[in-house]
């Protein structure tokens, strides 16, 4: 396509050619009758001359005149359109150089036997080459590996059929270094039908845009706290590893690991120390891990392990062993000593699951059943699980129709002041009256309750209930001392908790300082600038405020003390053993000790026997609640129990 400024000026010089032509032609002609008139007499044209000279002369001459003057022009003319012309590819062409010496990516031009004849600026910039070293040469002395050249050569081959090629390859710097690029090809032909006279190749170093690439793979397959494969590298090798698979050939596991009270951890000593945690655990069960078995992290305290080629589940036990112990050795966070231990849940291909989903599923459920368990330990996949765990699902609906049919009842459990021997207080505990089942315990659905949002209906009725209980005994002149109220972490999180609490109150009347609601550790360790502002508005209102299950979570007492609490409840563990175990003796006791030059009151969980209240009494722990005194017994009988008490003090 020719541009429309050249087009207009050939037209002209074209139609000045004719014009030309033509006028030569009309001036010839002319100039030819004159020369005829030439024979006739001197006299005759001398008078001719004088008469048509104008008429006779004029046309011939004018017209050779106007040819040559049109002549002049045309040439004037084409000197011109040369001179632009020329001018113009002047232009063109340095235009042309500008782009080739400052592109920022390399180009190579090589002759059609396939030699370099130019490279620019660029060129010698990104591949370390000067143009003097490379002019004359195959481009095959820039191809980076060993397979690159035969590639190269199919992509010339396309070139030449083709007119161009794109792709990325491998380059060698003169340096060595291999790095990639992404690379065009075209061929230069005169025309259309004329074999290509030249090939030019433009490329550029894409080192840094692969590195950002493999970086966003890296990001999206790995788990950046700890740098392991995440879950879904996981899915991805699981599914390639089922593909692979055939009937009857290799066997491979899943294993579940999951933190035994990993969350007390975090919620009383802080994500930072929880983080701090997980990667020593991380590495910790790397190092104890050897091919082909392969290690993940899930998300929170969750990692997996792929165990290939597994020829026994021998193989898989022997692995769960070594994982144990690199879990359960202490760890050392901010100069505490943490124990920890994992449990472990395993799915066989193919028995288990024949996907990768169904084999993290199954795994799963071991895992979940492995906690249930007692925790620390393991379990193999097996298919009543499943049974189990829908049995669980349908806990849950159950739950609720126990709320809206009222199969929920509480059960009190006096605490005892160690010195006078009287009830001082009363613990309501939930249960659940089955019409099927008969009664459940709360360790059988408050966790489920807990885990599907339905502890927050279920608290509500309990802590109205419980007030409506306590405000009755007031009523009928029965002294009970206060009610405690176990809170959830979830019931305790709510951003409307301390008025919730405030509502029931005046609902059933119950004066504030009758009521004590039992928070464990980890609840207030949450978050625990929020829990003080809410402990602070409950204490405001005249609640009492106990530390349910205290020693179990990981927070010091002095730190407790920032959360106003007016109690602390020792869990039974430790109470457990203080007749046969001095560390557990010492431990209560200096609890105790601690707890009383803090100004906090000290209850005592889980007392069985006469020598444990004896224990405690002496160790000046103000309260006990245990067996030793009572179960916990329906609303009736605890008045009466109470009774009891003060009479055998009366009588005493
Ligand atoms: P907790 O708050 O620590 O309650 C004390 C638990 O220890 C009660 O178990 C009680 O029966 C048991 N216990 C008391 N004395 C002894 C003893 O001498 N020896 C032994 N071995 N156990 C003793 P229970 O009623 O099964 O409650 C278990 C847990 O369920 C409670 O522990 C509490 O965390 C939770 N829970 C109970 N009721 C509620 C409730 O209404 N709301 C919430 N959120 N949790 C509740
Ligand atoms: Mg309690
Ligand atoms: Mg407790």
């Amino acid at each position: 396509m020719q541009a429309p400024a050249l087009c207009g000026r050939k037209l002209v010089l074209s139609a000045f050619g004719l014009i030309t032509l033509f006028l030569s032609f009309v001036g010839f002609d002319l100039w030819a009758l004159n020369s005829r008139h030439g024979l006739l007499g001197a006299g005759e044209v001398a008078s001719e001359v004088v008469d048509v000279w104008p008429l006779a002369l004029a046309p011939g001459m004018l017209s050779i005149l106007a040819s040559v003057a049109a002549f002049a022009l045309l040439l004037t003319f084409a000197a011109r359109c040369v001179w632009r012309a020329q001018r113009q590819a002047a232009a063109q062409l340095c235009l042309q150089r500008n782009i080739f010496e400052h592109s920022a990516e390399a180009m190579l031009v090589t002759n059609q036997s396939r030699h370099i004849v130019a490279v620019n600026p660029a060129f010698e910039q990104i591949t370390g080459y000067r143009a003097a070293e490379v002019l004359g040469h195959s481009p095959d002395l820039l191809s980076g590996l060993a397979r690159e050249p035969a590639f190269l050569a199919e992509a010339w081959a396309r070139v030449a059929e083709s007119g161009a090629w794109q792709g990325e390859v491998l380059a060698r710097r003169k340096s060595g270094d291999i790095y990639p690029t992404q690379i065009r090809i075209r061929s230069v032909r005169a025309s259309e039908h004329d074999p290509a006279s030249h090939f030019v190749a433009m490329f550029s170093d894409i080192s840094a845009q692969k590195a950002q690439e493999s970086r966003i793979d890296f990001l999206a397959h790995h788990d950046t706290l700890t740098g392991l494969p995440n879950r879904l590298a996981m899915d991805l090798d699981l599914a390639k590893m089922v593909a692979a698979a055939t009937p009857g050939g290799r066997q491979f596991a899943v294993l579940i690991i999951d933190l035994d009270n990993f969350k007390t951890i975090n919620d009383s000593l802080g994500h930072h120390a929880g983080d701090q945690l997980l990667r020593k655990i991380a590495v910790r069960l790397q190092l104890r891990l050897a091919s082909p078995a392969r290690l993940f992290r899930l998300g929170g305290d969750e990692f997996a392990v792929v165990l290939d080629n597994v020829a026994h589940t021998d193989t898989v036990v022997e692995l769960v062993q070594q994982l144990f112990l690199a879990v359960s050795k202490p760890c050392e966070i901010n100069t505490r000593l943490l124990h920890i231990s994992p449990s472990i849940g395993i799915s066989l291909y193919p028995g288990d699951g024949e996907s990768a989903e169904a084999l993290i599923r199954n795994a799963d459920t071991a895992l979940y059943f492995a906690k249930a368990h007692g925790r620390n330990n393991y379990q193999f996949f097996a298919a009543p699980m499943n049974a189990a765990a829908n049995k669980r699902l349908s806990t849950e609906s159950e739950l609720w129709d126990a709320l809206a049919l009222d199969q929920l009842r509480l059960d009190y459990q006096p605490q005892i002041d160690l010195s006078s021997g009287q009830v001082v207080a009363v613990e309501a505990l939930v249960r659940w009256q089955h019409p099927q089942h008969g009664l459940i315990q709360p360790s059988d659905f408050v966790p489920v309750a807990e885990a599907c949002g339905l502890i927050l209906p279920l608290g509500n009725w309990v802590l109205l209930a419980a007030c409506r209980q306590a405000k009755a005994w007031l009523d009928a002149g029965l002294e009970l001392g206060e009610i405690a109220v176990n809170i959830s972490a979830l019931q305790f999180n709510q951003p409307e908790f301390a008025q919730s609490v405030h509502a029931v109150l005046l609902e059933t009347g119950l004066p504030a300082e009758r009521l004590e609601l039992e928070i464990t550790e980890s609840t207030v360790m949450h978050s625990a600038d929020s829990s003080i502002k809410v402990l602070a508005e409950l204490k405001k209102m005249g609640i009492k405020l106990a530390i349910d299950d205290f020693g179990t979570g990981y927070s010091s007492l002095a730190y407790l003390r920032r959360f106003s609490v007016d109690r602390l409840k020792i869990d039974r563990s430790f109470v457990a053993d203080v007749e046969s175990d001095a560390d557990a003796a010492s431990l209560v006791a200096s609890i105790v000790l601690l707890g009383s030059t803090l100004g906090l009151e000290l209850v005592a969980e889980g007392v069985e026997n006469a020598a444990q209240a004896e224990f405690l009494r002496d160790r000046k722990c103000q309260r006990a609640q245990g067996f030793h005194f009572s179960r916990p017994v329906s609303a009736d009988a605890v008045v009466a129990l109470s009774d009891k008490f003060r009479r055998v003090r009366l009588s005493g």
